[in-house]
């Protein structure tokens, strides 16, 4: 909701920074469970949770006290020394999650350059793979984030346009989700990997659902089709579950629902309880113990402060029933929205509270229809020009779902 205020901050912003976002227009002051204020103090119900990074809410108080203890006793130190909190943190995500290993980066998009890395090693020194010849297989339609090597193996021309040469070595095969597929069976995504398969591939790369490319939701026995063909082909299978991960799709980790695991798993966003960044890479001792010291770093990788809050965003997740509120609200949020009766909707897919709704091309503009949200008070986030997705934090209540499927199913009658 613009105002003059608003306008200012917005006239200031694009007049110092790169304009590598296009924000909604509304300047955001305040955050509290999943309410949002501007500054001029209107409130809006936020189903952004920055990209499903606050999945504890906005400012959660214990959260808070963890930050504030921890940053006032030590917050940096950098891996030169041992600390407390990183060993505790390392045994606790390894005891949730049974992985044996864990490497800790600070974004999403570093964690991911680390599963290449451990990748690529585990196929030179494990599998024999000849120098330098390392291949990793990735889907059409990711998103792994921004680092020069990551654009690289992107399908999408606005990430890659400029910003060449690419790192060689990635391969890319089709998702299951872009196509029409009813079942498995008739899946063509499988043998799509199979056919990029060779002697030098070390590993497969995937999201389970794919967030960015517009929650694309795979048929159900994908994964676990994937998993059986790296097994028989002595490939590793690692999971960019950093947005699908710790909750979100109703589960732990999203291979849950296919009663799998993975031999890498990615995390980042909501590790860092919506307070600071903190990312993850996890796998076994033998992928993990080809890294020695002075091959990898990060120098605010692991720091104590964000080890603290980590502890205790996976303490929450647990002690405050967040998984088993994802699945239950998202079940709720996806049905009512299934419900409302519009010609605009061409499908509402997602799993947990991780919801697209994709819209009939021609009808309207999905960041019009967020505008429209915005004024509202919801706040919410397109993703290319057809799909809205709906990603509320974690501990969103019935009634604040209630309150919001009103608003969205008034908007679409409105157009
Ligand atoms: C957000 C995201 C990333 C990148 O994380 P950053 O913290 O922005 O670097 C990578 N993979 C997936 C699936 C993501 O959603």
């Amino acid at each position: 909701m613009s105002s003059s205020l608003q306008d200012e901050y917005i006239k200031t912003e694009s007049l110092y920074g790169a304009q590598n976002y296009s924000p909604l227009s509304v300047v955001l002051e305040k955050g509290e469970g999943a309410y949002l204020w501007d500054v001029d103090g209107n409130k809006y119900l936020d189903m952004v949770s920055a990209y499903s990074a606050v999945s504890h809410g906005h400012s959660h108080p214990e959260l808070l006290k963890t930050l504030h203890e921890q940053s006032s006793k030590l917050a940096v130190t950098s891996r030169a020394f041992y600390t407390e909190p990183f060993s505790t943190f390392l045994e606790k995500l390894s005891k949730v999650s049974g992985f044996e290993s864990i490497l800790t980066m600070n974004t999403g998009a570093e964690a991911v350059e680390t599963a290449i890395k451990a990748a690529r090693r585990w196929g030179y020194f494990s599998k024999g793979i000849p120098e330098d010849k390392a291949e990793i297989i990735v889907a059409n339609g990711n998103f792994h984030g921004r680092t020069t090597t990551i654009v690289s193996f992107s399908s999408d021309a606005s990430y890659k346009d400029g910003f060449g040469p690419f790192t060689p070595g990635f391969n890319s095969a089709e998702y299951c989700g872009s196509c029409d597929c009813q079942s498995i069976d008739s899946c063509l995504s499988i043998e799509s990997f199979e056919k990029k398969i060779n002697k030098n591939t070390c590993a497969i790369l995937v999201e389970p659902i794919q967030g960015e490319a517009g929650i694309r939701v795979p048929t159900d026995g994908w994964l676990k089709q994937l998993r059986a063909l790296c097994t028989s082909r002595n490939i590793l299978l690692i999971l960019d579950e950093i947005q699908s991960g710790l909750g979100r799709t109703g589960k732990l980790f999203a291979y849950e629902h296919e009663n799998i695991k993975p031999d890498g798993l990615i995390l980042g966003k909501a590790l860092g309880g919506a307070i600071l960044p903190i990312s993850a890479f996890l796998s076994s001792k033998e992928i993990m113990n080809h890294f020695n010291p002075g091959s990898h770093g990060s120098t605010f990788g692991g720091n104590p402060l964000a080890s603290k809050i980590a502890i205790k965003a996976i303490d929450l997740l647990f002690e405050e029933k967040l998984i088993e509120n994802s699945k239950k609200m998202g079940e709720y949020f996806l049905t009512s929205l299934r419900q409302i009766d519009s010609k605009i909707i061409k499908e509402v897919r997602g799993k947990g509270l991780w919801i697209g709704m994709e819209l009939n091309k021609s009808d309207v503009n999905a960041k019009d229809l967020c505008l429209m949200l915005l004024n509202e008070g919801l706040l919410c986030k397109e993703t290319h020009k057809t799909v809205i997705r709906f990603a509320p934090p974690l501990m969103i209540s019935k009634e604040d779902l209630d309150w919001a499927i009103n608003k969205i199913t008034k908007v679409l009658r409105a157009i």
